[in-house]
């Protein structure tokens, strides 16, 4: 499929790169591309980033089928532009879509589309430190229909961002603590999907946590209210004695392309990581023993986010006496260089705009 462009006449201002807020503002172009049932996907395009005219019926309005992710793309000290592990969310998205009922779409052909818009756009990547071009794809359902069914025409977009260094002061540790009325997933529900569904529904929580005075919510498994799951919108290590532990990938948990890449990066480092089940009451065993020795959440947006302490059953157990472990700083520092391009990756993660 050919992707037809269409480009703005006048360009946006450019913003000031030490002053950029998450999420935002938009660039000048987005891509574009149409699912017809019978018809497959079609007129794929690049077009002036603005509003998208639709229905008031369409489906996604009514019950959420919708599917999103989440990536970034770095100026590297030479100039060049690159992206992290972009099939690996195409992948995802691909899964997500099967979760959801939406039609599966073509990786590769995504992959030339992100890139071709990414250098169209090429002058918003920010390159001042810790600056990137956040990347958002999402698909949602268009059909003008408020039966429930699904629908059968759908809309696959991607919009860029210029975003700020996600810690301007440096890694700061953050304080958490358990939910425990509401849950964000069960065995057999969406919580393995990226899907915008499970945001909403956290919402609630997420409110409640900042009322409280708590940055982050350890969620446990909706159903026993026992295993650790993941700490709000990101996966979560433990080094505990030692070696690492994350939750398993158990049908429940968001399958982090951040985690997987840390669980890579830790091996290679020849350091013990442990996919398991993992109980609250084990890690505050641990704690006690004074085995816990750092604790940290990881997705794209942040890389890195130290956990400082955990509030539960009226007790506050504090991780690494609330400082950066030696090892969320080492893992923040490596993968952030390959992220950026500023330390070479023998992993071959990263991907140039103009390969
Ligand atoms: C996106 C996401 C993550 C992190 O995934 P990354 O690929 O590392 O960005 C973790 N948990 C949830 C619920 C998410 O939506």
């Amino acid at each position: 499929m050919k992707i037809k462009i269409e480009k703005r006449q006048e360009l946006k201002p450019k913003l000031d790169e030490s002053n950029l807020e998450f999420g935002k503002e938009f660039t000048d172009h987005m891509f574009l591309m149409n699912y017809t049932l019978g018809q497959g996907w079609h007129d794929a395009r690049i077009v002036p980033y603005g509003p998208i005219e639709m229905s008031p019926a369409a489906m996604v309005l009514h019950y959420a089928q919708e599917t999103f992710e989440g990536l970034k793309a770095y100026k590297r000290p030479d100039g060049k532009i690159q992206l992290f592990r972009p099939e690996e969310n195409f992948k995802r998205l691909n899964r997500s879509n099967d979760r959801m009922c939406i039609p599966r779409f073509d990786e590769d052909f995504a992959i030339k589309a992100l890139k071709t818009l990414v250098e169209i756009d090429q002058d918003w990547v920010p390159h001042a430190p810790g600056t990137s071009l956040y990347i958002r794809p999402f698909i949602f359902a268009t059909s003008p229909f408020i039966g429930v069914r699904e629908s059968r025409t759908y809309l696959f977009c991607i919009i860029l961002s210029p975003v700020g260094s996600y810690y301007p002061g440096g890694l700061a540790p953050t304080k958490m603590y358990i939910e425990d009325v509401f849950a964000r997933t069960v065995l057999g529900g969406t919580g393995e999907a990226k899907c915008g569904g499970n945001y909403a529904g956290g919402l609630a929580a997420q409110k409640k946590a900042a009322s409280k005075g708590f940055e982050q919510i350890l969620w446990l498994d909706g159903a026993e209210r026992k295993y650790i799951e993941e700490v709000g919108t990101s996966n979560v290590f433990f080094k505990i004695d030692g070696k690492f532990y994350t939750p398993e990938l158990s049908g429940t948990i968001l399958p982090g392309i951040t985690r997987k890449s840390i669980i890579e990066l830790l091996k290679s480092w020849g350091e013990t990581v442990i996919e398991c089940k993992m109980t609250i009451d084990e890690l505050v065993d641990y704690h006690r023993q004074g085995k816990v020795e750092e604790v940290f959440a990881t997705g794209t947006a942040a890389v890195i986010s130290p956990i400082g302490s955990l509030d539960y059953m009226g007790e506050t157990l504090v991780f690494h006496d609330n400082q950066i472990g030696e090892y969320s700083q080492k893992v923040y520092d490596e993968l952030f260089g390959i992220q950026t391009g500023q330390l070479p990756d023998p992993f071959g993660w990263t991907v140039l705009i103009d390969e």
